[in-house]
Parts: C-alpha cells; sequence; structure tokens
C-alpha cells in the first residue's frame, strides 16, 4: 500500500527528486512526474507498463504556463482553453524542445490541460514545473477514480497518492488536435462534443480507433476490466446464457432476467453526468463479482453517452487474457 494523504509538500519534494506521486483530477487519478525530467517520466512507463509509443498528457496550471511549452497556437484552441480550463479538455499543440520528446513519444505535438481539482491545482502552483500524467493504473486496464483505485494496483509501486476524494467527471478528458487549424477530436470524453461545437462550431471526430501513431493512446482494446465484456444495445441476453454467471451494467434500471446482485444501475435517473462517475468503477467492481462475463448496455449516443460508449466499446474489444 502507498501512503495516502493531502500533504502537498511531501508531493512536492518527491515530484522535485524525479519521483512519482498519484494525484487527483476531476477525470481520473494521474500517474504524476516532472514534465520537464526524461529521469522522472521514464518511471512513469516502467510503472505502468506502458509502451513508449503512447505519449503523456501534460498538466499545467495556467494557460500563460502552457505557453511556455508550445507555438502557432490556433485561434480555435485560445478560445476553447478560455471556455473550458481548468476542465476535462486536453488540446494537442505543436510543442518546444522544452518538452523531452519522451513525453510525446517523438511527436511534433505536446497534450495539454489545466486540470479542475483544487489541490492538484494548489500542488502545480507550488512546484513551478508541469506534470506528466497519464492514468493511474496499469496500461490497457480500467482507469482509477478513487485512491483505492490507485492502491489496489499500483500501491507497491509509488511512495504516495495524493487524496483529492472520489473524481467527480470519472471519465478522461476529451482529446482535441488541429489539423491545418481545423478542430479534429481524438478521443471522446468529459467535455460533450456538443459543449465543444458551440465554441468552434462543427468539429470532426475521429471515430475510428486505431493504433496508428499519430493517435497513439486511441487502440481499438482498452479501458477493460478483466472480464470480458459485451456490449448490447438492449439487455436481450442470449438463450443459452445462464443468468447467475452474467454482470450487468445496466444504464438506468435493473434486468429482471439477472440476480440483482449482479447488476449495476449507472444513473438512476438516467443522468448521463452521474453515469460517467460511475462507468470505472461499476467495471472494478464486476471484476470482483463471482461472473463468467459482464454484458453492458449502450447509453443514448448523445452528451457524455458518447464517451461513455466509446469506453465500453473498447472494453469490449479486448482479446487479450480470456
Ligand atoms: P491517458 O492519460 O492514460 O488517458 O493517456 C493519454 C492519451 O493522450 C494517450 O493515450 C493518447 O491517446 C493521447 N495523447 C497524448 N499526447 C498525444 C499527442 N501528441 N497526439 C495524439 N494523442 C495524444
Ligand atoms: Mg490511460
Amino acid at each position: 500500500m502507498a501512503e495516502s494523504g493531502k500533504d502537498i509538500e511531501k508531493a512536492k519534494s518527491i515530484l522535485k527528486q524525479d519521483g512519482l506521486v498519484a494525484i487527483p483530477t476531476e477525470t481520473v487519478y494521474g500517474l504524476a512526474a516532472n514534465a520537464f525530467s526524461e529521469e522522472a517520466v521514464v518511471k512513469i512507463f516502467e510503472v505502468k507498463n506502458r509502451p513508449s509509443f503512447d505519449p503523456l498528457i501534460v498538466h499545467v496550471d495556467s494557460i500563460e504556463q502552457a505557453k511556455d511549452m508550445v507555438e502557432n497556437v490556433p485561434e480555435k484552441a485560445k478560445e476553447l482553453a478560455a471556455r473550458f480550463w481548468p476542465g476535462p479538455l486536453t488540446i494537442l499543440l505543436k510543442k518546444k524542445a522544452i518538452i523531452p520528446d519522451m513525453v510525446t513519444s517523438g511527436l511534433s505535438t505536446v497534450a495539454i490541460r489545466i486540470p479542475d481539482h483544487p489541490l492538484t491545482l494548489d500542488l502545480l502552483h507550488a512546484l513551478g514545473f508541469p506534470l506528466a500524467a497519464p492514468s493511474a493504473n496499469p496500461f490497457g486496464y480500467v482507469s482509477p477514480t478513487s485512491v483505492k483505485h490507485v492502491n489496489d494496483q499500483l500501491g507497491d509501486k509509488i511512495p504516495y497518492i495524493l487524496d483529492g476524494g472520489d473524481c467527480d467527471v470519472g471519465i478522461e478528458s476529451t482529446i482535441i488536435g488541429f489539423i491545418d487549424k481545423e478542430p479534429e477530436i481524438f478521443r471522446l470524453g468529459g467535455i460533450p462534443v456538443e459543449d465543444i461545437e458551440t465554441i468552434v462550431g462543427k468539429v470532426h471526430v475521429k471515430l475510428h480507433s486505431s493504433s496508428r501513431p499519430e493517435a497513439p493512446g486511441l487502440l481499438e482494446s482498452h479501458y477493460a476490466p478483466l472480464k470480458k465484456v459485451k456490449l448490447k444495445d438492449n439487455s436481450v441476453l442470449e438463450a443459452a446464457a445462464d443468468p447467475g454467471e452474467i454482470g450487468l451494467i445496466r444504464f438506468r434500471e435493473m434486468d429482471p432476467a439477472v440476480p440483482e446482485t449482479n447488476q449495476i444501475i449507472l444513473s438512476r435517473n438516467g443522468d448521463l453526468t452521474e453515469a460517467a462517475k460511475n462507468l470505472f468503477s461499476a467495471l472494478r467492481k464486476m471484476d470482483e463479482m463471482d461472473i463468467k462475463y459482464v454484458v453492458a448496455e449502450s447509453l443514448p449516443e448523445k452528451g457524455l453517452g458518447r464517451a461513455i460508449n466509446d469506453r465500453l466499446r473498447r472494453a469490449a474489444a479486448v482479446n487479450r487474457r480470456y
């Protein structure tokens, strides 16, 4: 178990010595290191068992700090940052040399955001350098939304977890990049596409999950629990299935065909914000249940429902371990 608490001085001293600290954000917990130090950043890849082709998000405390690391910022990027930062929007911008290539996996762009969490913002202010931080989980597994989640998997590998409570948004940031100054969504996430479009007009969403280097983290199989996940548009289960062997993740209501103890409801009120917040802990709970596989219900394909469905699709696409 890693020590956890709200001690910013302790977190600061570890990070200054090129160590790793798990930090709370409004999206998920991050595994943080000094973004300017290759020696620190390499530890993130080791601890997560993350392939070096999967770049990291750099967390800053202000637009001024972001400006020091990038150039050629498109007008629409400025508008989005002004509207959504601090918040769950990551912007891909042309990087300056001060950002080590290891952070961006050799790409010419760096992913940047200001996280919306008071403790982490205080830490960033105190540090004076930005933090590279991917989600604090082993590569490919479900992202952590609580201190317990981080401790369950990385507790033996890191010295400290900054305890900011459970994550409010519960799903990773939306990632937006620019091609010829025009915005394109690389990953659906905590800021719905519709909200982005109110600021910059119609945006293209890269729907294809891919292992191509320009969109490295968008692997087809990701965000996956250990149990096999099947995604269903409705509750109709295979006739052959034994209901006791199935765990259900449902949007609003139970399915009478399956024991209630095997089911998790994401939001009884049908609130997509609440559903996103509960999604990753639901997937983790399924791993603890005595079931053979998970059947998840698709949510309405609008607002945060799109990001939730995206995560469920990737979880279902996993073809390892079984
Ligand atoms: P994580 O913080 O674990 O959700 O991972 C960060 C994700 O950000 C990566 O998996 C990539 O999908 C994405 N990312 C980071 N930097 C870039 C970049 N320069 N270009 C495209 N995607 C990026
Ligand atoms: Mg991740």
